[in-house]
Protein backbone atom coordinates (compact mmCIF):
# COMPACT_ATOMS: atom_id res chain seq x y z
CA UNK A 1 0.00 0.00 0.00
CA UNK A 2 2.62 2.73 0.86
CA UNK A 3 4.81 2.08 -2.06
CA UNK A 4 1.61 3.56 -4.14
CA UNK A 5 2.60 7.46 -3.11
CA UNK A 6 5.38 9.06 -1.64
CA UNK A 7 4.60 10.25 1.40
CA UNK A 8 7.22 12.54 2.79
CA UNK A 9 5.20 14.41 5.50
CA UNK A 10 2.07 13.46 7.44
CA UNK A 11 -0.46 16.12 7.58
CA UNK A 12 -4.12 16.02 10.05
CA UNK A 13 -7.04 17.62 9.42
CA UNK A 14 -9.54 17.91 12.12
CA UNK A 15 -13.01 17.96 10.22
CA UNK A 16 -14.23 16.79 6.78
CA UNK A 17 -16.56 19.45 5.92
CA UNK A 18 -16.29 22.30 3.01
CA UNK A 19 -12.81 23.33 4.03
CA UNK A 20 -11.32 20.00 5.54
CA UNK A 21 -12.39 18.27 2.40
CA UNK A 22 -10.82 20.69 -0.16
CA UNK A 23 -7.28 20.86 1.99
CA UNK A 24 -7.20 17.45 2.23
CA UNK A 25 -7.78 17.11 -1.38
CA UNK A 26 -5.15 19.96 -2.19
CA UNK A 27 -2.44 18.91 0.43
CA UNK A 28 -2.67 15.13 -0.81
CA UNK A 29 -1.41 16.18 -4.45
CA UNK A 30 1.69 16.05 -3.77
CA UNK A 31 1.96 12.68 -1.89
CA UNK A 32 1.93 13.60 1.40
CA UNK A 33 0.41 11.58 3.62
CA UNK A 34 -2.75 12.96 4.52
CA UNK A 35 -5.42 12.01 7.55
CA UNK A 36 -8.99 13.56 7.60
CA UNK A 37 -10.86 12.98 11.06
CA UNK A 38 -14.84 13.76 11.73
CA UNK A 39 -17.25 12.81 14.58
CA UNK A 40 -19.39 11.91 12.00
CA UNK A 41 -19.29 8.46 10.29
CA UNK A 42 -19.80 10.36 6.61
CA UNK A 43 -17.91 13.48 4.91
CA UNK A 44 -19.56 16.56 4.47
CA UNK A 45 -22.97 16.66 6.55
CA UNK A 46 -23.19 19.47 6.49
CA UNK A 47 -22.21 20.31 2.36
CA UNK A 48 -25.62 18.12 2.07
CA UNK A 49 -28.02 19.97 3.02
CA UNK A 50 -26.79 23.88 1.59
CA UNK A 51 -28.71 25.95 -0.65
CA UNK A 52 -31.59 23.39 0.02
CA UNK A 53 -30.23 20.32 -1.16
CA UNK A 54 -28.41 21.91 -4.17
CA UNK A 55 -25.36 23.31 -2.47
CA UNK A 56 -24.94 26.76 -3.34
CA UNK A 57 -21.41 26.68 -4.14
CA UNK A 58 -19.69 30.22 -4.68
CA UNK A 59 -21.02 33.85 -5.92
CA UNK A 60 -20.21 36.01 -8.84
CA UNK A 61 -20.31 39.26 -6.98
CA UNK A 62 -17.23 37.87 -4.18
CA UNK A 63 -15.69 41.14 -2.63
CA UNK A 64 -14.20 42.08 0.94
CA UNK A 65 -16.93 43.95 1.69
CA UNK A 66 -19.12 40.98 1.48
CA UNK A 67 -17.59 39.71 4.23
CA UNK A 68 -17.72 40.50 8.08
CA UNK A 69 -14.46 40.11 9.43
CA UNK A 70 -11.74 42.05 11.52
CA UNK A 71 -9.74 43.00 8.55
CA UNK A 72 -11.23 43.85 5.06
CA UNK A 73 -7.63 44.14 4.10
CA UNK A 74 -6.83 40.60 4.71
CA UNK A 75 -9.95 39.75 3.08
CA UNK A 76 -8.83 41.46 0.01
CA UNK A 77 -5.87 39.40 -0.37
CA UNK A 78 -7.39 36.03 0.62
CA UNK A 79 -9.84 36.91 -2.41
CA UNK A 80 -6.80 37.67 -4.90
CA UNK A 81 -5.49 34.55 -3.49
CA UNK A 82 -8.35 32.31 -3.91
CA UNK A 83 -10.58 34.35 -6.59
CA UNK A 84 -14.12 32.99 -7.78
CA UNK A 85 -12.23 31.52 -10.90
CA UNK A 86 -10.13 29.55 -8.48
CA UNK A 87 -12.51 27.85 -6.81
CA UNK A 88 -14.68 27.01 -10.66
CA UNK A 89 -11.11 25.79 -12.09
CA UNK A 90 -10.96 23.64 -8.73
CA UNK A 91 -14.50 22.13 -8.68
CA UNK A 92 -14.23 21.59 -13.18
CA UNK A 93 -10.57 19.61 -12.10
CA UNK A 94 -12.92 17.26 -9.69
CA UNK A 95 -15.61 16.59 -12.43
CA UNK A 96 -17.96 19.33 -10.67
CA UNK A 97 -19.24 21.96 -13.68
CA UNK A 98 -21.54 24.76 -12.28
CA UNK A 99 -24.20 27.11 -13.83
CA UNK A 100 -25.31 30.26 -11.91
CA UNK A 101 -28.63 32.19 -12.03
CA UNK A 102 -28.94 35.32 -13.26
CA UNK A 103 -27.92 36.99 -9.28
CA UNK A 104 -24.82 35.44 -9.57
CA UNK A 105 -25.61 32.43 -7.33
CA UNK A 106 -23.29 29.30 -8.35
CA UNK A 107 -24.67 25.84 -8.01
CA UNK A 108 -22.83 22.60 -9.04
CA UNK A 109 -24.78 21.83 -12.57
CA UNK A 110 -26.50 18.69 -10.96
CA UNK A 111 -28.32 20.81 -9.00
CA UNK A 112 -27.56 18.18 -5.89
CA UNK A 113 -25.35 18.28 -2.84
CA UNK A 114 -25.22 14.54 -2.98
CA UNK A 115 -23.78 14.71 -6.21
CA UNK A 116 -21.20 17.02 -4.82
CA UNK A 117 -20.30 15.16 -1.69
CA UNK A 118 -19.88 11.73 -3.73
CA UNK A 119 -17.88 13.12 -5.74
CA UNK A 120 -15.49 14.85 -3.27
CA UNK A 121 -15.31 11.60 -1.40
CA UNK A 122 -14.07 9.49 -4.59
CA UNK A 123 -11.56 12.34 -5.05
CA UNK A 124 -10.30 11.92 -1.92
CA UNK A 125 -10.00 7.92 -1.68
CA UNK A 126 -8.49 8.41 -5.09
CA UNK A 127 -5.85 10.79 -3.71
CA UNK A 128 -4.90 8.63 -1.04
CA UNK A 129 -6.20 10.23 1.59
CA UNK A 130 -7.42 8.34 5.08
CA UNK A 131 -10.43 8.89 6.14
CA UNK A 132 -10.92 8.16 9.93
CA UNK A 133 -14.52 8.69 10.22
CA UNK A 134 -16.92 8.42 13.67
CA UNK A 135 -14.20 9.29 15.46
CA UNK A 136 -13.70 12.55 17.57
CA UNK A 137 -10.85 14.78 18.14
CA UNK A 138 -10.65 15.74 21.68
CA UNK A 139 -7.59 17.57 22.10
CA UNK A 140 -4.26 18.43 20.41
CA UNK A 141 -1.08 19.93 21.48
CA UNK A 142 2.40 20.78 20.18
CA UNK A 143 5.18 18.14 20.32
CA UNK A 144 8.45 19.49 18.95
CA UNK A 145 7.76 20.73 15.57
CA UNK A 146 4.76 18.72 15.22
CA UNK A 147 1.40 18.18 16.53
CA UNK A 148 0.11 15.33 18.34
CA UNK A 149 -3.93 14.27 18.19
CA UNK A 150 -5.88 12.60 20.42
CA UNK A 151 -9.15 10.89 19.76
CA UNK A 152 -11.21 8.54 22.34
CA UNK A 153 -11.40 4.97 19.85
CA UNK A 154 -11.83 2.87 22.24
CA UNK A 155 -9.80 2.59 26.31
CA UNK A 156 -7.22 4.54 27.08
CA UNK A 157 -7.78 6.89 24.01
CA UNK A 158 -5.30 7.28 20.72
CA UNK A 159 -3.14 9.89 20.04
CA UNK A 160 -0.80 10.27 16.62
CA UNK A 161 1.43 12.35 15.87
CA UNK A 162 1.59 14.78 12.61
CA UNK A 163 4.11 17.18 11.12
CA UNK A 164 1.08 19.82 10.29
CA UNK A 165 -2.14 19.98 11.82
CA UNK A 166 -5.58 21.63 9.95
CA UNK A 167 -8.01 22.54 11.85
CA UNK A 168 -10.97 22.61 9.82
CA UNK A 169 -13.69 21.93 13.20
CA UNK A 170 -16.04 24.34 11.47
CA UNK A 171 -18.12 26.73 14.40
CA UNK A 172 -20.94 26.07 16.66
CA UNK A 173 -24.13 26.77 13.79
CA UNK A 174 -26.26 23.66 13.12
CA UNK A 175 -24.41 21.40 16.33
CA UNK A 176 -26.37 18.82 14.79
CA UNK A 177 -25.03 18.51 11.68
CA UNK A 178 -21.59 17.95 13.71
CA UNK A 179 -19.90 21.19 14.57
CA UNK A 180 -20.28 21.97 18.01
CA UNK A 181 -17.03 24.38 19.28
CA UNK A 182 -15.37 21.81 21.42
CA UNK A 183 -12.12 22.54 20.13
CA UNK A 184 -11.87 26.44 20.52
CA UNK A 185 -10.58 26.41 24.03
CA UNK A 186 -7.36 24.18 22.68
CA UNK A 187 -6.81 26.96 20.00
CA UNK A 188 -6.92 29.50 23.12
CA UNK A 189 -4.31 27.57 25.06
CA UNK A 190 -1.78 27.34 21.82
CA UNK A 191 -2.31 31.74 22.57
CA UNK A 192 -4.83 32.06 19.66
CA UNK A 193 -7.66 34.64 20.30
CA UNK A 194 -11.46 33.62 20.45
CA UNK A 195 -13.68 36.27 19.44
CA UNK A 196 -17.12 34.34 21.27
CA UNK A 197 -19.23 32.50 18.91
CA UNK A 198 -23.22 33.67 17.99
CA UNK A 199 -25.60 32.79 15.60
CA UNK A 200 -25.18 34.36 12.29
CA UNK A 201 -27.28 33.76 8.91
CA UNK A 202 -30.43 32.90 11.34
CA UNK A 203 -33.99 33.76 11.76
CA UNK A 204 -34.36 36.76 13.58
CA UNK A 205 -37.79 37.27 16.68
CA UNK A 206 -39.32 40.46 16.38
CA UNK A 207 -42.21 41.52 18.75
CA UNK A 208 -44.70 42.06 15.52
CA UNK A 209 -47.54 43.45 17.29
CA UNK A 210 -50.30 43.90 14.63
CA UNK A 211 -47.77 43.09 11.96
CA UNK A 212 -48.24 39.20 12.71
CA UNK A 213 -51.14 40.21 10.48
CA UNK A 214 -48.59 39.37 7.32
CA UNK A 215 -47.64 36.11 8.60
CA UNK A 216 -46.36 33.56 5.82
CA UNK A 217 -46.54 36.61 3.14
CA UNK A 218 -42.76 37.16 1.62
CA UNK A 219 -41.23 40.42 0.51
CA UNK A 220 -37.88 41.72 -1.10
CA UNK A 221 -37.13 44.24 2.09
CA UNK A 222 -34.32 46.95 2.08
CA UNK A 223 -33.94 46.15 6.08
CA UNK A 224 -31.70 47.36 8.91
CA UNK A 225 -30.57 46.71 12.05
CA UNK A 226 -30.50 49.67 14.69
CA UNK A 227 -29.03 50.30 18.28
CA UNK A 228 -31.29 53.12 19.30
CA UNK A 229 -30.30 55.78 16.39
CA UNK A 230 -27.03 54.17 15.23
CA UNK A 231 -26.89 51.98 12.38
CA UNK A 232 -25.30 48.68 12.58
CA UNK A 233 -25.91 47.13 9.19
CA UNK A 234 -28.14 47.08 6.42
CA UNK A 235 -29.27 44.46 3.99
CA UNK A 236 -31.79 43.80 0.91
CA UNK A 237 -33.51 40.73 -0.16
CA UNK A 238 -36.12 38.42 0.67
CA UNK A 239 -37.81 38.00 3.84
CA UNK A 240 -41.10 36.12 5.47
CA UNK A 241 -43.59 36.94 8.19
CA UNK A 242 -43.68 34.08 11.00
CA UNK A 243 -45.76 33.54 14.02
CA UNK A 244 -42.38 34.77 16.07
CA UNK A 245 -40.52 37.10 14.10
CA UNK A 246 -38.94 37.08 10.30
CA UNK A 247 -36.82 34.68 8.26
CA UNK A 248 -34.68 34.51 4.95
CA UNK A 249 -31.97 36.43 3.45
CA UNK A 250 -33.29 39.76 3.82
CA UNK A 251 -33.01 39.44 7.90
CA UNK A 252 -30.50 36.43 7.97
CA UNK A 253 -27.62 38.77 6.49
CA UNK A 254 -28.05 40.52 9.37
CA UNK A 255 -28.51 38.36 12.51
CA UNK A 256 -25.16 38.17 13.52
CA UNK A 257 -25.19 41.77 14.62
CA UNK A 258 -28.44 41.28 16.72
CA UNK A 259 -26.92 38.46 18.22
CA UNK A 260 -23.82 39.91 19.32
CA UNK A 261 -25.57 42.59 20.96
CA UNK A 262 -27.56 40.65 23.84
CA UNK A 263 -29.66 43.00 26.23
CA UNK A 264 -29.56 46.09 23.68
CA UNK A 265 -32.65 47.53 22.39
CA UNK A 266 -32.61 46.74 18.97
CA UNK A 267 -34.65 47.21 15.91
CA UNK A 268 -35.42 46.07 12.03
CA UNK A 269 -36.24 49.07 9.57
CA UNK A 270 -38.05 47.68 6.81
CA UNK A 271 -38.30 49.73 3.36
CA UNK A 272 -40.65 47.77 1.67
CA UNK A 273 -40.40 50.53 -1.23
CA UNK A 274 -36.33 50.18 -1.85
CA UNK A 275 -36.85 47.76 -4.28
CA UNK A 276 -39.32 49.36 -7.38
CA UNK A 277 -37.41 52.57 -7.21
CA UNK A 278 -38.68 55.26 -9.61
CA UNK A 279 -41.62 52.95 -10.50
CA UNK A 280 -42.78 53.25 -6.82
CA UNK A 281 -42.13 56.99 -6.90
CA UNK A 282 -44.02 57.32 -10.34
CA UNK A 283 -47.16 54.80 -9.34
CA UNK A 284 -47.36 56.57 -5.49
CA UNK A 285 -47.50 60.41 -7.09
CA UNK A 286 -50.35 62.58 -6.35
CA UNK A 287 -51.94 62.84 -9.94
CA UNK A 288 -52.38 59.32 -9.92
CA UNK A 289 -56.45 58.58 -10.31
CA UNK A 290 -56.19 54.71 -9.55
CA UNK A 291 -57.62 53.97 -5.98
CA UNK A 292 -54.56 53.77 -3.41
CA UNK A 293 -55.31 49.06 -2.99
CA UNK A 294 -55.18 49.19 -6.25
CA UNK A 295 -52.04 50.98 -6.32
CA UNK A 296 -50.28 48.99 -3.65
CA UNK A 297 -52.24 45.51 -5.03
CA UNK A 298 -49.89 46.27 -8.15
CA UNK A 299 -46.67 45.59 -5.74
CA UNK A 300 -48.04 43.29 -2.87
CA UNK A 301 -50.47 40.67 -1.98
CA UNK A 302 -54.20 42.10 -1.39
CA UNK A 303 -53.54 41.09 2.10
CA UNK A 304 -50.62 43.39 2.57
CA UNK A 305 -52.09 46.19 0.59
CA UNK A 306 -55.20 46.21 2.97
CA UNK A 307 -52.91 45.74 6.11
CA UNK A 308 -50.58 48.88 5.07
CA UNK A 309 -53.83 51.01 4.58
CA UNK A 310 -55.25 50.24 7.81
CA UNK A 311 -51.40 51.06 9.70
CA UNK A 312 -51.99 54.00 8.30
CA UNK A 313 -55.93 54.48 8.80
CA UNK A 314 -56.70 55.69 5.07
CA UNK A 315 -59.97 53.82 3.64
CA UNK A 316 -58.86 51.13 1.02
CA UNK A 317 -60.95 53.34 -1.76
CA UNK A 318 -59.32 56.75 -1.36
CA UNK A 319 -56.75 58.17 -4.17
CA UNK A 320 -53.32 59.63 -3.64
CA UNK A 321 -55.18 63.19 -4.35
CA UNK A 322 -57.67 62.98 -1.77
CA UNK A 323 -54.99 62.39 0.79
CA UNK A 324 -53.97 64.37 3.95
CA UNK A 325 -50.47 65.66 3.67
CA UNK A 326 -50.41 64.03 7.21
CA UNK A 327 -51.86 60.65 5.90
CA UNK A 328 -49.89 60.51 3.06
CA UNK A 329 -46.56 61.05 5.26
CA UNK A 330 -48.35 58.35 7.79
CA UNK A 331 -48.25 55.83 4.27
CA UNK A 332 -44.76 56.53 3.11
CA UNK A 333 -43.53 56.06 6.53
CA UNK A 334 -45.20 52.57 7.17
CA UNK A 335 -43.97 51.26 4.05
CA UNK A 336 -40.60 53.12 4.42
CA UNK A 337 -39.79 53.25 7.33
CA UNK A 338 -41.31 50.52 9.52
CA UNK A 339 -38.98 49.78 12.76
CA UNK A 340 -40.16 46.80 14.95
CA UNK A 341 -38.88 45.62 18.33
CA UNK A 342 -35.81 42.90 17.66
CA UNK A 343 -36.19 40.42 20.80
CA UNK A 344 -33.43 37.76 19.92
CA UNK A 345 -32.59 35.15 16.93
CA UNK A 346 -33.39 31.21 16.86
CA UNK A 347 -30.24 30.40 18.29
CA UNK A 348 -27.08 28.39 17.18
CA UNK A 349 -30.08 25.54 16.20
CA UNK A 350 -31.15 27.25 13.16
CA UNK A 351 -28.52 28.95 11.74
CA UNK A 352 -26.92 28.52 8.85
CA UNK A 353 -23.09 29.84 10.47
CA UNK A 354 -21.84 31.05 13.25
CA UNK A 355 -20.12 34.60 14.06
CA UNK A 356 -17.04 34.53 16.19
CA UNK A 357 -13.74 32.08 16.84
CA UNK A 358 -10.07 33.22 15.53
CA UNK A 359 -9.86 36.88 13.75
CA UNK A 360 -8.62 36.56 10.49
CA UNK A 361 -5.16 38.70 11.40
CA UNK A 362 -4.28 35.75 13.33
CA UNK A 363 -3.61 33.46 9.94
CA UNK A 364 -1.91 34.52 6.82
CA UNK A 365 -4.37 35.37 4.02
CA UNK A 366 -2.51 33.47 1.50
CA UNK A 367 -1.90 30.42 3.17
CA UNK A 368 -4.37 30.13 6.36
CA UNK A 369 -0.81 29.27 8.48
CA UNK A 370 -1.23 30.32 12.19
CA UNK A 371 1.11 33.53 12.31
CA UNK A 372 1.24 32.38 16.38
CA UNK A 373 1.77 28.83 16.04
CA UNK A 374 3.60 27.42 12.85
CA UNK A 375 2.45 24.06 11.05
CA UNK A 376 -0.91 24.94 12.30
CA UNK A 377 -3.69 25.97 9.88
CA UNK A 378 -6.98 27.38 10.39
CA UNK A 379 -9.74 27.21 8.38
CA UNK A 380 -13.15 27.65 7.47
CA UNK A 381 -15.87 28.73 10.05
CA UNK A 382 -13.13 28.35 12.67
CA UNK A 383 -12.35 32.03 11.41
CA UNK A 384 -14.57 34.16 12.55
CA UNK A 385 -15.12 35.55 9.10
CA UNK A 386 -19.16 35.52 8.37
CA UNK A 387 -20.66 36.31 4.62
CA UNK A 388 -24.22 36.50 3.46
CA UNK A 389 -26.28 34.04 1.72
CA UNK A 390 -25.97 33.34 -1.27
CA UNK A 391 -22.59 30.97 -1.76
CA UNK A 392 -20.19 33.21 -0.32
CA UNK A 393 -19.68 31.13 3.02
CA UNK A 394 -18.66 28.23 1.03
CA UNK A 395 -16.67 29.53 -0.82
CA UNK A 396 -14.41 30.83 1.91
CA UNK A 397 -14.55 27.50 3.76
CA UNK A 398 -13.19 25.77 0.11
CA UNK A 399 -11.07 28.71 -0.64
CA UNK A 400 -9.12 29.02 3.13
CA UNK A 401 -8.63 24.93 2.55
CA UNK A 402 -6.92 24.85 -0.80
CA UNK A 403 -5.00 27.50 0.16
CA UNK A 404 -3.54 25.82 3.57
CA UNK A 405 -3.74 22.14 1.29
CA UNK A 406 -1.49 23.93 -1.66
CA UNK A 407 0.54 25.59 1.01
CA UNK A 408 1.07 22.34 2.67
CA UNK A 409 1.92 20.72 -0.84
CA UNK A 410 4.32 22.93 -1.54
CA UNK A 411 6.33 21.97 1.56
CA UNK A 412 5.45 18.45 1.25
CA UNK A 413 7.20 18.41 -2.09
CA UNK A 414 10.00 20.35 -1.40
C1 LIG B 1 -28.81 24.52 6.54
C2 LIG B 1 -27.55 25.18 6.00
C3 LIG B 1 -27.52 25.61 4.69
C4 LIG B 1 -26.39 26.26 4.20
N1 LIG B 1 -26.37 26.63 2.89
C5 LIG B 1 -25.26 27.25 2.39
C6 LIG B 1 -25.18 27.57 1.00
O1 LIG B 1 -26.06 27.21 0.21
N2 LIG B 1 -24.08 28.25 0.57
C7 LIG B 1 -23.06 28.62 1.41
O2 LIG B 1 -22.10 29.26 1.00
N3 LIG B 1 -23.08 28.26 2.73
C8 LIG B 1 -24.15 27.57 3.22
N4 LIG B 1 -24.15 27.17 4.53
C9 LIG B 1 -22.96 27.46 5.36
C10 LIG B 1 -21.85 26.42 5.03
O3 LIG B 1 -22.39 25.13 5.13
C11 LIG B 1 -20.67 26.58 6.00
O4 LIG B 1 -20.15 27.89 5.80
C12 LIG B 1 -19.57 25.56 5.71
O5 LIG B 1 -20.07 24.26 5.80
C13 LIG B 1 -18.43 25.72 6.70
O6 LIG B 1 -17.49 24.73 6.41
P1 LIG B 1 -16.44 24.25 7.52
O7 LIG B 1 -15.62 23.20 6.87
O8 LIG B 1 -15.77 25.41 8.12
O9 LIG B 1 -17.33 23.63 8.70
P2 LIG B 1 -18.32 22.39 8.70
O10 LIG B 1 -18.96 22.21 7.38
O11 LIG B 1 -19.20 22.63 9.87
O12 LIG B 1 -17.38 21.14 8.94
C14 LIG B 1 -16.71 20.93 10.15
C15 LIG B 1 -16.58 19.43 10.36
O13 LIG B 1 -15.75 19.20 11.49
C16 LIG B 1 -16.28 18.10 12.22
N5 LIG B 1 -15.83 18.22 13.61
C17 LIG B 1 -16.07 19.24 14.46
N6 LIG B 1 -15.48 19.02 15.65
C18 LIG B 1 -14.84 17.83 15.53
C19 LIG B 1 -14.03 17.07 16.43
N7 LIG B 1 -13.78 17.48 17.66
N8 LIG B 1 -13.53 15.88 15.99
C20 LIG B 1 -13.80 15.43 14.73
N9 LIG B 1 -14.54 16.13 13.85
C21 LIG B 1 -15.05 17.32 14.24
C22 LIG B 1 -17.78 18.22 12.06
O14 LIG B 1 -18.43 16.98 12.26
C23 LIG B 1 -17.91 18.74 10.62
O15 LIG B 1 -18.09 17.69 9.70
C24 LIG B 1 -25.26 26.49 5.04
C25 LIG B 1 -25.30 26.00 6.35
C26 LIG B 1 -26.42 25.35 6.83
C27 LIG B 1 -26.41 24.82 8.24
Amino acid sequence: MLSKYNFSMDIGIIGAGASGIFAALTAARSGAHVTLFDHNAEIGKKLLVTGSGRCNLTNAALSPEKYSCADQSWMQAFLQAFPLQALLAELDALGIPTHHSDDGWYYPLSDSAHSVVDILRQALLARGVELRLSTQVVDYWQQGRGFVVRFPSGEPARTQSFDRLVVAAGGKAYPALGSRGELFPTLARLGHTVVPLVPALGPLTLSLGAWKALQGLRFDVKTGIWAGDELLGESFGNLIFTAWGMNGPGVMNLSHLAARQPGEKLSLSLDFGAVFGQEWERRLAKDNPTALKAVLEAFFPPKAAEFFLAQARIPPEARMRELSRAQAQQLSSILREARLPITGTKGFGQSQVSAGGVPVGEVDARTCQSRLVPGLYLVGETLDVVGPCGGFNLHFAFGSGCLAGRHLASLSAG
